[in-house]
């Protein structure tokens, strides 16, 4: 078995500490144009073939509480009535966008959020009926149907009418165990509730449970992390996404009510996520790319093993081939060389609906460049290792020649050993894996250094 170890070099990732994209499609979403149009994002579902299988992304914006730390895309409120409008719009939509394609086979949803068990069962159901309506799901068992799943905002018997609406993958967000730093969040979510939750989910069929923490909280310290990590450990996810906190509260309201001199040093952040990473990998974790950790026999671990791991806006994926169709405020989907994006407002996504509209706000059709330049970042962040070879046969091109700026700006990476590369080959070390952002932006054509600054998260 490939096995990627990480290795830690702390001089290294203060050198190339830096901001940087995450890379969930390439050109990123700052790239997206609102030259792009509704008619041409109908086209464009026009334009998929019978014989293509789809995923369906389903985004449901409302929480019931605010986490500080947040930077989605989210509407806060107790008031459920108005979810109620939200869910008929959102049919209306699935219902116009099926009508585009001629293609009808779904093997893949996915519900995100905001909270999408914000909603209750009845609603959750009710959308269920309209996309098995719409579309043909040829074998349940086999399609991926995955929700993520905030314990607080659900209740434990309704795990089993999840698993009766078809839903066999789950996502949960925890971020920390600790109760000052829960308190410091606004997320006061006991272990007890998150186990108990698990334990359900596993009994009723759920596969590849996720767990979500953070760190770079308040309050946090290795100690504390140590003491979270146990518990995670101990109820064993599936799946572990570590997400960096990025303290932007210029830019995200609520990170204002953060207290930034509560805050750890970078120091003790670094040292945080050093433990982090030896401990998951001490506790059988393999370590997947950016922040996330899988056990091996879970579906990420094996795609990456058998080199089919891809990237999408719900971060790693097993599927590339599908077309992947958004629908809901904001949501993002890309079909083949187009993304699309809706509307972010709830309000002007009601009137355009409302009118039978297709509630576009923007999108990007990726030139033949922006298509050689995905297939090299992505490669390099599922597998990292790229065929220079593979690259020149998919796109007529002479690697060298076309990438002959950016084999130069490589040069301080080969130097400090997190990258090999010859005639073959670039691949990246255990040295570098963990600064595989940076890497990858060296390909990115549209990045200079003031966006670097200013619009993404620390890469570690
Ligand atoms: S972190 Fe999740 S639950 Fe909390 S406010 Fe943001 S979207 Fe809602």
């Amino acid at each position: 078995m490939k096995t990627i170890t990480l290795e830690w070099d702390k001089d290294l990732l203060n050198k190339y500490d830096i901001s940087g994209p995450r890379y969930t499609s390439y050109p990123t979403a700052l790239e997206f144009s609102e030259d792009y149009q509704r008619e041409d994002y109908i086209t464009c579902l026009n334009s998929v073939s019978t014989d293509k299988s789809l995923s369906l992304y389903i985004h449901i914006p409302f929480c019931q509480n605010i986490c500080y730390y947040c930077a989605c895309n989210k509407i806060i409120t107790k008031d459920k009535s108005k979810s109620s409008e939200y869910v008929k719009y959102l049919i209306k939509e699935i219902q116009l966008v099926s009508k585009q394609l001629k293609a009808k086979t779904l093997r893949q949803i996915h519900w995100g959020g905001g909270t999408p068990t914000y909603l209750t069962m009845e609603q959750i159901s009710e959308i269920m009926q309209t996309i098995r309506g719409c579309f043909t799901i040829p074998n349940e068992s086999s399609t991926e149907i995955s929700i993520e799943v905030d314990p607080r905002a659900l209740a434990i018997n309704d795990i089993k009418a999840l698993s009766l609406l078809g839903f066999n993958r789950m996502s949960m967000g925890v971020q920390d165990f600790d109760p000052k730093v829960q308190a410091s969040i606004n997320r006061v979510q006991s272990f007890e509730m998150t186990r108990d939750m698990m334990v359900e989910a596993r009994k009723h069929g759920f596969q590849s449970i996720n767990l979500d923490l953070i760190y770079g909280l308040p309050h946090q310290t290795r100690d504390t992390f140590k003491a979270t990590l146990d518990k995670v450990i101990e109820i064993s996810p599936d799946r572990i996404s570590v997400f960096n906190y990025a303290h932007l509260p210029h830019r995200f309201k609520p990170q204002r009510r953060i207290n930034s001199s509560e805050l750890p040093s970078a120091f003790e952040k670094l040292a945080i996520f050093e433990y982090i990473i030896k401990k998951l990998q001490a506790n059988g974790y393999l370590y997947i790319g950016m922040d996330h950790f899988a056990k091996p026999n879970d579906e990420l671990a094996i795609a990456q093993q058998n080199n089919c791991l891809h990237r999408n806006f719900q971060g790693y994926t097993t599927h590339e081939e599908y077309e992947l169709i958004g629908v809901g405020v904001s949501s993002i989907g890309s079909i083949g060389g187009q993304y699309h994006q809706n509307i972010r407002d709830v309000e002007p996504y009601y009137e355009a609906l409302s009118q039978d509209l297709l509630p576009t706000w923007r999108g990007a059709s990726m030139s033949f460049d922006d298509k050689v330049r995905k297939a090299v970042i992505f490669g390099l962040i599922c597998h990292f290792e790229i065929s220079k070879k593979e690259i020149e046969e998919t796109f007529a091109i002479d690697f060298n020649q076309y990438f002959r700026n950016e084999l130069d700006l490589l040069t301080p990476f080969i130097t400090d050993g997190l990258l090999k590369v010859d005639g073959e080959v670039i691949q990246v070390t255990n040295r570098g894996r963990l600064l595989i952002r940076n890497i990858c932006m060296m390909f990115d054509i549209y990045l200079n250094e003031m966006q670097i600054i200013k619009s993404f998260s620390k890469v570690i």
